[in-house]
């Protein structure tokens, strides 16, 4: 059954004197169950599709077209719908930690907001779910107590990883999630997603630049140019082929 169906998306930002036709007729399916990668050089529109799911593109963006999840078209859902959705159903991991973390904030309490936000849970029980995420994408829960910028790349990255998967999403949208990383702690990340698509059967949008790293990881893909899908299929046959 697919969990998420787009259907000839379009979004246009409206810059200062022009119109930036960021997407221009996409049409996507995710099954439950599988990782769905989009590729495409910078600029094609892939966080266009991603912020259009969650809900965040700008206000004064043009979009047209339908996306459903489950049932649900989500342009007819309220703003309170929409947030209800956000880290329960769906949740995003972004590229770089710095930018999305509270640098004054200490990384176990905002891993723990969105869990006593969205989920009838009390801060005790936040606070050991909280040690088990960490434990699940290895990092010790002594970093809790830590700030952002006391952590490397990678560890940040996990520390958005375990934010994401603290209210149990049924789909988690990844954005570039290994593109300010080195080689090394990529690969990590990937071992990590891998593991983790093992023990939970989680359903994927993996959204990178990374051919290599998509390929590893992802079962299916679609490659985007200019706004547009323009390829879809196994990953074997699109980004194997010789
Ligand atoms: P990708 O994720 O593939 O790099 P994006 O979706 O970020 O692509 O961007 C697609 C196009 O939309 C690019 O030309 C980018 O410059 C433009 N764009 C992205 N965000 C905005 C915005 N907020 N306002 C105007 N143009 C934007
Ligand atoms: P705000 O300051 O209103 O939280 P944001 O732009 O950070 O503004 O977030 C807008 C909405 O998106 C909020 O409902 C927030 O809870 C949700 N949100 C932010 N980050 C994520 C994420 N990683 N996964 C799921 N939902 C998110």
């Amino acid at each position: 059954m697919s969990l998420l169906k787009i259907n000839d998306l379009k979004c246009h930002y409206q810059a200062e004197n022009h119109t930036v036709k960021a997407v221009e007729g996409v049409s996507l399916e995710i099954e439950e169950g599988e990782i769905l990668g989009i590729v495409g050089e910078s600029g094609s529109g892939k966080t266009t599709v991603a912020l259009s799911i969650m809900g965040l593109l700008p206000e004064n963006t043009a979009i047209t077209g339908e996306i459903k999840y489950k049932e649900n078209v989500l342009s007819s859902l309220s703003e309170n719908e929409m947030d209800r959705l956000r880290w329960k159903d769906i949740a995003i991991v972004f590229q770089n930690g710095l930018e999305v973390l509270n640098p004054v904030m200490k990384v176990g309490v905002q891993v723990m907001e969105p869990m006593m936000k969205h989920l009838d849970i009390s801060s005790g029980e936040a606070q050991s779910k909280c040690e088990d995420l960490f434990r699940n994408v290895h990092l010790d829960p002594k970093w809790m107590d830590s700030y952002p910028h006391q952590l490397s790349g990678g560890m940040r990255q996990r520390v958005l990883l375990a934010m994401a998967l603290s209210c149990n999403p049924k789909l988690l949208i990844l954005d570039e999630v290994t593109s300010a990383l080195d080689a090394f702690t990529r690969k990590e990340i990937r071992d990590l997603l891998i593991e983790l698509q093992k023990k939970n059967a989680y359903t994927m949008l993996m959204i990178s630049h990374d051919i290599t790293f998509v390929s590893s990881v992802a079962s299916r893909v679609a490659v985007m140019y200019l706004g547009k899908v323009v390829e879809t299929g196994p990953v074997k046959d699109i980004l194997l082929s010789p």
